[in-house]
């Protein structure tokens, strides 16, 4: 019996009745229907996973923007019938590890996302498939702990503790030790830990007056998240700095815990409601309230932006969370437009390589921080619009390390050409795994330093 998936109705039907080739209309998301038992079901998984991978291998535009599709198609030129219906359901899997839900390929390349009749949304395709595995095997202990940031931050971050692990983490005996125990990557560089967490720390606001203006509230809230409260408090303080700067009062999120990134890109999405359940009224009575919520790091924007709404679309605070959080340097562009962010620097920054993480591209705002280093006089911008390959938690894991660096060679390669006086990214892992791959490749040591880092040291605030 053939099981090979149909092909696309209007493929099948001729091509006088095939659609276009893309979209007229603007593309659209349907939400995930997760908690639906079909999403569960194996059987129908697969059908989908043919369906849509067989449009793929037809269309193949995404072959290079991350290792899913060349293992896919890798797949299908070396099956016996050289289509998909030659591919071993079990090989599906390999295309799913490679994927790290960066969302490039529905957000910037495939013509037949949504409204579009053949309705693709791959990565919704690879979560679901990865919902399944987390729901019906236990998780990993090393995906856990990779997922558990607010638990190992905690953790980390204890007076003794945080210099005990931080050494750790040099030793090449424990690393190994991890690689083989836990399956992270003994090579990559992995972050300290702060001996004073951000949120600890922060300076209070000053009562300046709510100056709101028609594109941005005049009033922020701050969403710290994992990674800067634990890891890099100085971006935090960073961008209060630069709050203060533009005399925009601010508060920090009461109470916050993960945004729910690392468990989604594991598929394990009763542990992102669980952080939902937590967050959200938090985020939606200070929405209410009429600040602007921003987060200095990009997937976490993204999760609260893009991706809560799409996985709870009854949760009526969604859309509102959604609609008040901002990227920093989106914000800081909106402030300008607005005529209340004055621009006089005191410092030029020279040549800056600046590169636009994955997770930004997808939100839709387009180069709002290459804009604002634009801004700064005596100061050239080399934007690197591609992915580094890091990707949340993949790029550590032990299986994915490898491929993870070829991903981003392209990147530490434009990065380090352009001989910059910094190299930059908005995505703080990112820019450590760019680092890494320009040593390793034997660049010079050049000075890494976040964006609103960037802009701190231009207004002479650092
Ligand atoms: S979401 Fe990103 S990683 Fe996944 S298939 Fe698309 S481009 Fe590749
Ligand atoms: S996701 Fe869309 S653009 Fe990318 S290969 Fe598949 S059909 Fe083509």
């Amino acid at each position: 019996m053939n099981d090979a998936p149909p092909r696309p109705v209007a493929e099948a039907a001729g091509n006088s009745a095939r659609p276009p080739e893309g979209n007229l209309q603007a593309p659209t998301r349907h939400a995930l229907d997760w908690r639906n038992p079909e999403f569960y079901d194996e059987g129908a998984l697969q059908k989908e996973q043919a369906r849509i991978f067989d449009i793929c291998h037809g269309c193949r535009r995404c072959v290079s923007l991350c290792g899913a599709f060349p293992t896919l198609f890798d797949l299908v030129d070396s099956s016996s019938t050289m289509e998909v219906d030659g591919v071993a359901k079990d090989d599906y899997w390999k295309v799913v590890d490679q994927c790290y839900l960066c969302d490039v390929c529905y957000m910037t390349k495939c013509p037949y996302v949504p409204p579009h009749p053949w309705n693709v949304d791959f990565p919704h395709l690879m979560l679901r498939a990865k919902a399944q595995r987390s729901r019906d095997r236990p998780v990993p202990a090393r995906d856990r702990l990779l997922t558990s940031t607010d638990a190992v931050g905690k953790l980390a971050t204890i007076p003794v503790v945080v210099q005990a692990a931080n050494r750790a983490n040099t030793l090449p005996v424990v690393r190994k030790a991890m690689q083989s125990v836990l399956g992270i990557a003994e090579d990559a560089w992995l972050p300290p830990y702060a001996t004073t967490r951000f949120r600890a720390s922060v300076t209070p606001s000053l009562q300046w007056p709510v100056r709101s203006g028609p594109r941005a509230p005049g009033k922020v809230a701050i969403f710290s998240t994992c990674y800067v409260n634990y890891n890099e408090p100085g971006i935090g303080h960073d961008l209060v700095k630069l709050l203060a700067h533009a005399q925009v009062p601010y508060v920090v999120v009461a109470s916050e815990v993960c945004c729910g990134m690392p468990k989604l890109e594991v598929g394990d999405l009763a542990g992102v409601e669980a952080l939902k359940l937590r967050n959200m009224p938090v985020l939606a009575a200070l929405a209410r309230a009429g600040y602007a919520i921003l987060t200095p790091v990009p997937s976490c924007t993204l999760m609260f932006k893009q991706e809560m709404p799409l996985l709870f679309p009854e949760d009526d605070d969604a859309p509102i969370v959604a609609d008040a959080m901002f990227d920093p340097f989106e914000y800081f562009v909106m402030r300008e437009r607005d005529g209340l962010l004055q621009k006089t620097f005191k410092r030029a920054l020279g040549k800056v390589s600046y590169h636009i993480p994955c997770h930004s591209r997808v939100q839709n705002i387009g180069q709002k921080t290459r804009e604002v280093l634009e801004w700064i006089p005596d100061t050239t911008v080399n934007t690197v619009e591609r992915c580094a390959g890091h990707d949340g938690t993949w790029g550590v894991k032990r299986e994915f390390f490898a491929d993870s660096m070829k991903i981003g060679k392209p990147v530490f390669q434009r990065m380090n050409d352009f001989e910059p006086d910094y190299i930059s990214s908005d995505c703080p892992i990112a820019g450590r795994r760019i680092e890494q791959g320009i040593v390793a490749a034997g660049g010079r040591k050049v000075r890494k330093a976040h964006p609103l880092t960037l802009l701190c040291i231009a207004y002479g605030l650092d």
